[in-house]
């Protein structure tokens, strides 16, 4: 079967050369071989999240961090900021990990902004908050830098933070924000297969997990802490995916951090560009853009085109890529377009010559 290119916001594409580093020969976890690799990766994880913490390796999708992070740091009550289906369901899973816990809505489309933050934590019921930094479902990036200088008026409160679809892809520097759990999956800006999720915990948050009852085993961060110090993970991990982060480390330090940062803004910028000269208006409100994806208006807002989704998708599938139609309660009314992990200008061109044929024939 052909292969059809991903520019759905996640998973995304493959590199061959990821594939080959995936299906390097096995090692044992517990051996030297193993220690090595990540101990050598080690550096160039903390460069990547801005930290002096250990970076963990997590054999799960990020919801396994996400839900490890409310089962480790949780004990009075959660503020989920909701602004899209993955945050929404932060809810969800916060309740099913029998917490109590609260949503802060806004509309999808808008970010989450620190005074909406800062008005709930008065009230001094909370000890822990979960944020998306970029909601992937609406293509909205939250003001993060705004939202974490609350950390200081609430040193008690622990920040958890998903970048899954936006670490790798713009500076977030973890220590310096001053957050306690940043997490990513790797499916995503990482250009991975699925399976693995980084993360890291500040010295608050290992500290109050070590007090905090009936965390599990498989997310508890303190046995997290106490392999990473020596080079490994609490159980057998998906050894192919650690070699896969290893060649992907690799090729993020041989563009530069900065490099890769700006390429994102760019291709981000661009496919913005390409929806506003075919008559299109964006769903994130002006100026929280994503620099990932573009979530495009399909009659979600008012104003602006509104075309087939459904049409346009197999039209531009008909041409070998793959885009998203919206994602939960927006599908149809909006349709994204992912700029995310290896792309570049040629290839985000190809995407816009699929998408103006399929526009020209719809
Ligand atoms: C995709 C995504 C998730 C869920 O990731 P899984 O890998 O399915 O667990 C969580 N948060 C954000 C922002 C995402 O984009």
């Amino acid at each position: 079967m052909a292969h059809v290119k991903l520019h759905i916001p996640g998973p995304v594409e493959v590199s061959e050369k990821t594939f080959r580093a995936f299906s390097s020969p096995m090692v044992g976890h517990r051996g030297q071989g193993f220690k090595d690799l990540y101990a050598k990766m080690q550096p160039q994880l903390q460069s990547l999240l801005y930290t002096k913490q250990l970076v963990y390796l997590s054999t799960s999708s990020a919801w396994g961090v996400m839900e490890g992070a409310i089962r480790n740091l949780v004990t009075k009550k959660v503020l989920n900021c909701m602004c899209g289906a993955f945050s929404d369901k932060w809810l969800d899973v916060s309740q099913r990990c029998g917490k109590q816990a609260e949503g802060l809505k806004v509309e999808w489309g808008s970010p989450i902004r620190a005074e909406q933050i800062d008005a709930k934590l008065a009230t001094g019921q909370f000890d822990a908050l979960t944020l998306i930094h970029n909601e992937t479902s609406t293509g909205v990036m939250s003001p993060l830098e705004e939202i974490a200088a609350l950390k200081k008026k609430y040193p008690d409160v622990m920040f958890i933070v998903d970048a899954v679809s936006s670490l790798t892809a713009t500076k977030i520097e973890f220590d310096k924000l001053g957050i306690d759990v940043l997490l990513a999956g790797t499916q995503k800006a990482f250009a991975m297969p699925p399976g693995l999720a980084v993360f890291a915990a500040s010295p608050a948050a290992l500290a109050k997990a070590a007090t905090v009852k009936d965390r599990g085993y498989y997310f508890d961060f303190v046995e997290f802490q106490k392999n990473a110090e020596g080079h490994m993970t609490p159980s057998t991990p998906s050894i192919g995916h650690v070699y896969a982060l290893a060649s992907k480390l690799e090729d993020f330090f041989a563009e530069g951090l900065e490099a890769r940062y700006a390429r994102h803004s760019k291709l981000a910028k661009m496919t913005q560009d390409w929806a506003a000269r075919n008559g299109f208006t964006l769903f994130p409100d002006k100026g929280f853009e994503s620099v990932t994806l573009t979530c495009i208006s399909n009659g979600a807002r008012p104003g602006g085109r509104v075309i087939d989704v459904a049409k346009l998708q197999k039209l531009v599938k008909d041409q070998g890529i793959l885009i998203d139609g919206g994602y939960g309660k927006i599908k149809g009314t909006t349709f994204r377009l992912s700029n995310m992990g290896d792309e570049t200008e040629a290839t985000m061109n190809k995407l816009y010559t699929a998408l103006d044929n399929a526009l020209k024939a719809l």
